[in-house]
Formats: structure tokens, sequence, C-alpha cells
């Protein structure tokens, strides 16, 4: 029978089974092992009151190896009319029924697929049976965490009461800070009373920002910057431009933006982002991305085709000149032609674009310093963290809870995932003085 692969295949799967059985009698022997939590016949509450002790109470909670039960002791409080056990505090279950390392699994699975492939990943990888709608809400309190987590470093950094240490020698030459939004999916309910549509302009979305932090500290052969590996990190906002922009200057700063040779904000063109960079990095290079600049170049020339001699041949020259970033000769050729009325202030608007943001396009000269002029970094970063996740046919999210699993995917693609789980990374305890 051990010949034979499927044979190996049910061994496997039925030791695992009794291993993990038997590791849950295990675990639950020794944290009989770690006392029941009693406290004597008073313990105080968490508002503070004196709780009367009320009896021992079981609580079942699932782990990683299973279901496991607790005898705890129980107190109840008159004042507040509720029980609690001082036990669930200590183990770090107190209103919980999964264990932190079964919330793990939940949080990365619940992250990276739907909530009910989530729970077929977890049932076929580690032999756990969870129902969709648990790992939802385990992996959203987890990400809620997160999210509060987040915004308390942020508030320290902003503060000054968290001084960020420099970055590590050598200091990347450049730090590029790029921000984007998408629409998510939501409710209908997500939207009703809001003063207009979304911010991109769609209904039955709400628009999620997000900014990604990189650094570049080399040129491949041709001359080409090349994003440092891992150095990618990220944040992200639901509550609009000035709410994203808190995040970014404690990000700003706890990235070392300020010991950095070169900050290049890089952006769509909207002006917002622009704004922000003034007032957070203010000595930054900004670079309109190139191929937003092309599609209103494009937008241009049909604008005056109708007039242009060669309309290709017209544009085919102006991209050209936006290559070499002279902004002055599109401007100049597109403004040598008689127009009047409504196509002149329309082409007034289109060329306001070039005149406003002529020297965040200065392509030749950045190409030459080996900065990037296309926005892609953040294009993938959306893609990656919120579009492959949350914008997936027949989602409708609300905004808490697709808040919430956007923060676990940003936690884990800024390579900062561990933080949400020191219990993890801490020193195994030493099994055989506990059985
Ligand atoms: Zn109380």
């Amino acid at each position: 029978m051990l010949g034979s692969g499927q044979g190996l295949g049910v061994l496997e799967q039925a030791m695992r089974t009794a291993l993990t059985s038997a590791g849950a009698r295990l675990l639950e022997a020794v944290l009989a092992g770690g006392g029941d939590g009693y406290a004597g016949p008073h313990a105080k509450c968490p508002d503070g009151h004196q709780a009367g002790y009320a009896g021992s109470r079981d609580k079942t909670i699932t782990t990683v190896l299973g279901p496991v039960t607790l005898q705890r002791a129980w107190y109840h409080c008159a004042a507040c009319k509720h029980g609690f056990a001082p036990r669930d505090g200590q183990l770090g279950v107190a209103g919980a029924t999964e264990s932190p390392g079964l919330a793990e699994m939940n949080a990365l699975a619940g992250s990276e697929a739907s909530f009910a492939r989530a729970a077929g990943l977890i049932a076929a990888l580690a032999g756990i049976t969870v129902s969709p709608r648990t790992i939802e809400r385990s992996a959203e309190a987890s990400g809620a965490a997160a999210r509060a987590a987040s915004q308390a470093e942020a508030a320290a950094i902003r503060g000054r009461r968290i001084c960020p240490l420099p970055p590590a020698e050598p200091v990347p030459g450049m730090l590029y800070v790029e921000v984007d939004g998408t629409g998510v999916p939501v409710r209908p309910s997500e939207t009703e009373g809001r003063a207009g549509k979304s911010e991109d302009g769609k209904a039955g979305t709400r628009e999620v920002k997000l900014a990604r932090f990189f650094t570049v500290s080399r040129l491949d052969d041709d001359g080409r910057p090349v994003m440092d590996p891992g150095s990618s990190t990220y944040v992200f906002s639901f509550d609009g431009k000035n709410a994203l922009a808190e995040l970014v200057e404690a990000e700003y700063l706890r990235r070392g933006g300020e010991h950095c040779r070169q900050v290049v904000a890089l952006g769509d063109g909207a002006a917002w982002i622009w704004t922000m960079a003034e007032k957070l990095y203010p000595h930054a290079s900004h670079i309109v991305d190139i191929y937003h600049a092309r599609q209103h170049l494009t937008g241009l020339a049909s604008h005056l085709a109708f007039i242009t001699p060669d309309p290709q041949q017209w544009l085919a020259s102006r991209s050209g000149e936006l290559d070499a970033g002279n902004i002055q000769a599109i401007i100049d050729a597109a403004s040598c032609y008689p127009l009047a009325g409504v196509k002149a202030e329309e082409l007034d608007k289109k060329l306001g674009y070039f005149r406003r943001n002529a020297h965040r396009m200065r392509y030749a000269d950045f190409k030459k310093l080996g900065m990037f002029t296309g926005s892609g970094a953040i294009e993938g970063g959306i893609k990656a963290i919120v579009v492959q996740r949350a914008k997936q046919a027949g989602m409708h999210w609300s905004t808490e809870g697709a808040a919430d699993i956007i923060a676990l995917r940003c936690q884990h693609a800024s390579g900062r995932w561990d933080e949400l789980w020191p219990a993890r990374t801490a020193q195994p305890v030493r099994l055989r003085s506990a059985i």
C-alpha cells in the first residue's frame, strides 16, 4: 500500500487528521494547565467596577488545530450587566470565537480570494472547516485592527511622537510617490445621501485613493530606472484627498523621504496631487504620467483635425515634441489657426492642461536623469491591491468592509504583514514543561 502514490496520499491525510485532532487535545491540556483565570471572589470588569465570581464556564474556540474548549472563571458585573472571563483577555480571545492563529489564516485567505473561495482554500490546505461568513467577519475584524493601527501610527508620526529612523545606508537615490484612485462597487445604501456621485463619476461606486512609495537606486544597461525590489509600501483612503494626504505625509516621513536626494511625485495630472506634493515634499520633481499626456495630445489633435492639413502627421509631429518635452512648440502649433467661439474656448481649455503642466512634462530631461515618466507603478498597485480582489463580477461592498480588506492587502504588499501578528513571530513556547 505504501508503495503507491495513492497509498501515501491516503496515509498522509489520515495522519494529518489524527495529529491535528491529537494536537487539539494537547492544546486543551496546555491551556487548562495555565489555569482558568480565577482571580478571587471579585475581579475588576473592563470598566473598572467590582465584578463577582459566578462559577466556571466553557468556551469553544476554533484554532488551527480545530475546536478547543476552555474552562474559564466567569465574573458578572452588576453595574454593566455584563459577564466576562479574565482568561479570555490573557489568551487574546475576548469576544472572539477564533484563535489568533486561525484569525491570521482567515485574514490571509480572505484578503487574497473571495470569502467562499477562501473557505475552500482553508479546508483544502489546513483541513479546517470555516464558513465563508465567519471568514468575512474575522478577516474584516483583522483589517479593521490593521486600519486602526495604521491611523494611530500615522497620527504619532505626524505629531512627532514617533521619530522614524533614517533609512539604512546606502540611502536610495530616489523616492517615488505615485497616487491614483479607482471606484469600488458598493451597495446602493453606501452612496445614498452623498453629495452627487462618487469622485470618479460612476454611480454605485466609492472612490478609493491609493499612494505607492518605492525607491530607485540603479539604472539598467539601457539607462532606464529599476525599482528597488521589495521597496514598495502603500497607504489608501476612501475618505478623500485630505484624509489620504495625512497618511501620505506620515508614510513619507516613515520612509525617510527627508533623507532622499531626490523625491519624485508622479500622477495623472489631477490638481490635488500637485497641491499635496507642494505641501508635503516641496523639493520634489513633479512628473505628469506621459501616457495621460499623450491622451490629452490625441484629444487636442482630434479637436483641430477639421483644420490641420494632415491630422495624422500633425499628431505625429506633436508627439515628437511631447517626448522632447517641448510643450511650447505644441502650444504654438495649436494656436496658429484662426478659431472663434466655442471652438476657440474649447481649444483654450485643452491648451490650459499643457500650459499648467509644462514644467511637469520635461520628458527628455527626466529620461536623461534616469527617472520614470509613466505611472505604471501606481496603476499596477491599483490593479494588484484593489481591482483583483474588490472589483470582481457581482461584488457589492460596504465601504467599511472594502476598506478592511484593502487594508490587509496593503499591509501584505508593503511587507508589513508580520507586524499584525506579533504572537506568531514571538519565541515559540517550550511545550515540554507545560505538559
Ligand atoms: Zn462593569
